[in-house]
């Protein structure tokens, strides 16, 4: 990739073309929030300034070695330049031509991406992309970046472009280590030489940068490099926390929730944690990944430490942590065995559980906006993590017979059971509006009482971790011997038919279907529909006949029982048509399949259009004409 010094000299190097298009954007831009450019400059600026401090653990051979670790801002209102100046990692010729000529800002990835769909307003979106370096362009004619590597042998160098096609890279007297960049503004962008203007700015984008920002002969940094998670709380206001969300994330979105912990022990610990309003990490954000920003003492060591918390709370947490208890020098390696850290992923975990909690209790509102976000995480939490099963299971939340539209936990469900009510009923399908229409909710219905829809593919997995809650069974509505509360005399457990039309239909039912049921029967519970399909005791769980299905193709789910209403008109009309006649066959076959499909058990469903219109027109052929 990289060019050999004597030809990066030599001339004029031109932009690559997605730079080329991403210049041409900005500098013809209207945006007016120019200023994020100092944002994304002084982000740069810190990013060098870590990046030698990591380098100095470990190397001694560093330029400078006491030079302080800060970004200086100066301005000349005269010449109309502004220039940032850092001690960081600093960048060779090589470096300079390809950091500066290619893009690697991700956020001005998408951006230009953005730009290609042409379906948005660019100017109302850089801020919110944060295009990086060339931003700068936005408000310069002419920038000039000299730099001086940390590398003891390497040689200074200057880039100088306006932004057009071309960049050049030529020698440089720069003695010191670090990064200078000098804007040459353009007229309209005065503000910008503007000491007073520059402190404002970087008191709003870029106020929690950890090294000093000086700025002309100030003593004191601009920013009050507030880790702002080491502050007390109480200190801190909502608009702080926010503020630095934005700051940390550039998600826009306010967090739905933030955790702050300091504590002294077991460990000494700092955390400042989010959960975003959002479940997808947006590809404009900062956060790239998942995982929180660990610091030990002041210190970044990880920017996406990934064993903090368990593996499903990562999905929807966003953070700081900082110890005063890690060593410095803790490798990543030694971050995983780590006693210290196993203390925090413990104090994190219950922390975030407990404020998960009395959200749900104080908030309710708020915890089901949770939940519709991210009750996927907590889901996979109870399948993928046994130890948190018990803590966890009080989270859950579903929509149920009795409240369709409301959230309900299982303690609600319990709670608004009669007393003698033993188990916890459920349902599994794939949408609400189907389990809706489930036959298998009609004896629930005419008693009252609740069954919960799980519809969420990871719900098999929860119900594998929680047969019991609380003392009580969960049972699959569906299932073969419900055992509901005895309901004194008004229990029955005949169908509302006579038996001796219910023999003869229950026959004609067996005729037909022959291998492909375990048994027909009259249903023991009073049914609404014509018929059910119930999943024989001992075999698999219908909850899992798709998870199955999904793991191998061939699979056949178990043989159903099927459960006959004798007293529904369309058995009795059935009863009417001679045992022999082809379309009793017919019926008796596309009502077994109708059930399937209810059950979405049905391994073909397109196949029954056809024979739908068949029976269609043999209806309308045998209606007698009026
Ligand atoms: P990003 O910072 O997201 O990587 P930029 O386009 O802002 O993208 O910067 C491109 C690259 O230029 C950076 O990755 C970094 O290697 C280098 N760079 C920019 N500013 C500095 C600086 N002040 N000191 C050292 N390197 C820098």
């Amino acid at each position: 990739m990289s060019q050999p010094v004597s030809e990066i000299y030599a001339q004029p190097v031109p932009f690559k073309a997605e730079t080329r298009q991403l210049l041409n954007i900005l500098i013809h831009s209207l945006y007016t929030e120019r200023e994020v450019f100092l944002r994304e400059l002084i982000s740069n600026a810190s990013d060098a300034l870590t990046r030698l401090h990591f380098e100095s653990l470990t190397n001694r051979e560093i330029l400078d070695p006491q030079a302080e670790l800060a970004i200086w801002i100066e301005t000349d209102p005269q010449q109309r330049t502004l220039t940032i100046r850092d001690s960081g990692i600093g960048m060779n010729a090589e470096e300079l031509a390809q950091n500066l000529g290619t893009i690697a800002h991700s956020g001005a990835k998408a951006f230009l991406e953005a730009a290609q769909k042409g379906d948005v307003k660019l100017n109302d979106i850089i801020g919110q992309f944060g295009v990086g370096f060339y931003s700068a362009f936005m408000v310069a004619e002419k920038i000039e970046v000299n730099s001086r590597s940390y590398r003891l042998n390497d040689s200074a160098a200057r880039w100088i472009s306006s932004g057009e096609d071309t960049f050049i890279v030529e020698p440089s007297d720069k003695s010191e280590r670090g990064t200078t960049i000098k804007i040459h503004l353009k007229e309209d962008a005065s503000e910008f030489c503007d000491e007073n203007r520059l402190r404002q700015i970087i008191r709003k984008h870029s106020d929690y940068i950890p090294y000093p920002i000086y700025i002309g002969n100030d003593k004191e940094p601009a920013n009050q490099r507030t880790s702002l998670w080491r502050q007390p709380p109480q200190q801190i206001s909502e608009e702080e926390y926010r503020q630095f969300y934005r700051q940390f994330t550039l998600d826009f979105q306010d967090p739905l929730l933030k955790i702050h912990l300091s504590i002294d022990a077991p460990v000494q610990l700092y955390a400042l944690l989010y959960v975003p309003a959002s479940a997808e990490r947006s590809p404009f954000g900062l956060r790239k990944e998942e995982g929180l920003k660990l610091y030990a003492r002041k210190v970044l060591i990880q920017e996406y430490a990934k064993e903090l918390l368990p593996s499903a709370f990562l999905h929807f947490l966003d953070g700081v942590v900082d110890s005063e208890d890690l060593p410095l020098n803790v490798s990543r390696e030694s971050v995983q065995s780590n006693r210290v850290m196993a203390q925090i992923k413990r104090i994190l975990t219950n922390k975030v559980i407990d404020t998960l909690k009395t959200l749900a209790k104080e908030k309710p509102e708020e915890y089901n906006r949770f939940w519709v976000t991210h009750g996927r995480s907590i889901r996979e939490a109870i399948a993928t993590d046994a130890d948190l099963v018990t803590a966890l299971q009080p989270l859950l939340r579903y929509h149920s017979l009795n409240h369709p539209a409301e959230w309900i936990s299982l303690d609600d469900y319990l709670l608004k059971s009669p007393a003698n009510q033993t188990c916890i009923y459920y349902l599994t399908g794939d949408h609400q509006k189907s389990l809706e229409n489930s036959p298998h909710l009609d004896i629930f219905r005419k008693r009252g009482m609740d069954v919960l829809f799980l519809t969420d593919p990871l719900d098999p997995f929860v119900l594998i971790r929680i047969p019991r809650y609380n003392g009580h069974d969960l049972v699959n509505a569906a299932g073969e011997d419900l055992k509901l509360p005895q309901q004194g005399s008004v229990e029955t457990t005949s169908t509302t038919t006579p038996a001796e039309n219910g023999e003869e239909i229950v026959q004609r039912f067996k005729k037909v279907l022959g291998e492909r049921v375990t048994d027909v029967r009259l249903s023991p519970h009073p049914l609404q529909a014509p018929l059910r399909l119930v999943i024989p005791e001992g075999t698999i769980q219908p909850e899992f006949h798709k998870v199955y299905r999904l793991l191998n193709q061939n699979y056949e789910p178990p043989k159903p029982i099927l459960e006959l209403n004798a007293g529904h008109p369309i058995l009795i009309a059935m009863l009417q048509v001679p045992a022999d006649s082809p379309i009793l066959q017919r019926a008796i076959e596309l009502l077994y399949e109708s059930a399937l499909l209810l059950e979405g058990l049905h391994p073909d469903p397109t196949e029954l259009a056809p024979r739908i219109q068949d029976l269609i027109q043999q209806t309308l052929e045998k209606t007698p004409h009026e």
